[in-house]
């Protein structure tokens, strides 16, 4: 049977290809995004309590109320939101399916997204699912700046979303305060919903502060933030996040979701709700993924691949230019195949062929894994 495929131009995620590769070659691999090493042992503990305890059958549709009371909490703490956990959180499995989930709640066919690319590879799909039409602005290097009198000349009567990713993954920066009060200025009194991906919340830098889009109250009566476990407590494979935003919108995400994942795990619900009772769990981490990023950059001193100072996220982009006139695809492939260390290559997060000579590696990773790299990177 011929089936019209929904997604034609999509093939497999780059993260799951660049992964096989290196898998094949032995290569260190510092492609796809996730630390080489355990999550803590004391939420393994509380997770595992849990199982044994018994918490196996469906936890509520939104989520275990005690787990959206802590992140209300947590939330309130950290950016003075006050939030109804009630009805203004609901629990997903991972920040992609909460990502999906709100495409798919608010947009209808025919309506634009604008998407800031290099764009994580997920949005793109998810709202072509949903009907709606991506609409790109583009970065471009060195400094991956947004120019917002550019985004708004791209705001047309169909725009109905916005959605910006801070700390931004592939390219390491972060949105200032000037930042978000430019995106209230071009959405309020508009139809415009804005999705805010942070799923790097804490991986933020040299002192800086997040600008979470749930510091500005204005701008959170027409958006949802979404958030990912993965990310805070170094376990990607749990798959567990969550999304936050005001009653009338959530409303709607929850009609979604509950026919799309209904619930999530409920034993890893009960460990992580025990588990943010000590905020120094996730308070710690912009010192602990700091330490990384600056030991991999005096791990890659001399190297001919230039770096892009990075504010934000657990990566780390490189110029290649002066290297190769190959394309960031050719090389990530022969970075892994030759060198023995793998990387994702940053033009797969455009829409249009862009490339910029530019490949992104993580730095999540045991310091002689780094050490190991650099030693490699030293000599292309
Ligand atoms: N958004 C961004 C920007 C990401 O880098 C990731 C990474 N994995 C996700 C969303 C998805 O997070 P999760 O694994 O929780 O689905
Ligand atoms: N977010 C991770 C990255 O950017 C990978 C996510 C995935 O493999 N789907 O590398």
């Amino acid at each position: 049977m011929q089936i019209k495929s929904k997604l034609p131009s999509v093939g497999t995620t780059i993260f799951t290809v660049m992964s096989n590769l290196s898998n094949k070659h032995g290569a260190i691999n510092l492609s796809q995004g996730f630390p080489n090493f355990d999550c803590p042992e004391p939420l393994k503990e509380k997770v595992n309590f849990y199982l044994q305890q018994g918490k196996n059958q469906y936890a509520p549709m939104p989520g275990l109320p005690i787990l959206r009371e802590r992140i209300a909490n947590k939330i309130a703490d950290q950016y003075h939101y006050t939030l109804n956990p009630e009805t203004e959180i609901t629990i997903t499995a991972g920040a992609t399916q909460a990502l999906f989930t709100a495409i798919n709640a608010y947009i209808h066919p025919g309506d634009e997204v604008i998407l800031i690319e290099p764009a994580y590879d997920s949005y793109s799909p998810s709202v072509k699912l949903a009907g709606g039409i991506p609409i790109p602005y583009l970065l471009k290097k060195p400094d991956y700046r947004v120019d917002w009198n550019l985004l708004k000349s791209l705001v047309s009567a169909k725009t109905k979303m916005i959605i910006i990713n801070t700390p931004h993954n592939p390219v390491g920066k972060i949105l200032k305060a000037n930042d978000l009060i430019q995106l209230q200025e071009i959405t309020q009194n508009s139809e415009i919903i804005v999705l805010s991906d942070e799923v790097y919340e804490h991986l933020i830098y040299d002192q800086q502060e997040h600008q979470s889009i749930l510091r500005y109250p204005d701008l959170m009566t027409h958006s949802i933030a979404v958030y990912s476990f993965g990310k805070t407590f170094h376990n990607t494979g749990w798959k567990i996040g969550y999304a936050v935003g005001p009653e009338y919108l959530m409303k709607e995400f929850r009609k979604v979701h509950q026919f799309n994942v209904f619930t999530v795990n409920s034993f890893v619900q009960y460990g992580i709700a025990d588990y943010l009772q000590d905020p120094s769990t996730y308070l710690s981490l912009p010192a602990f993924y700091q330490q990384k990023r600056d030991f991999f950059q005096s791990c890659m001193e001399g190297s001919r691949l230039k770096p892009i100072p990075c504010e934000g996220t657990y990566f780390q982009l490189f110029d290649f230019s002066t290297i190769s006139n190959e394309s960031d695809f050719e090389f990530a492939q022969r970075m892994t195949t030759e060198f023995g260390v793998a990387a994702i290559p940053v033009s797969v997060f455009y829409s249009e062929a862009i490339d910029e000579q530019m490949i992104r590696l993580c730095f999540a990773k045991t310091d002689d894994t780094l050490e190991k790299a650099g030693d490699i990177l030293r000599k292309i």
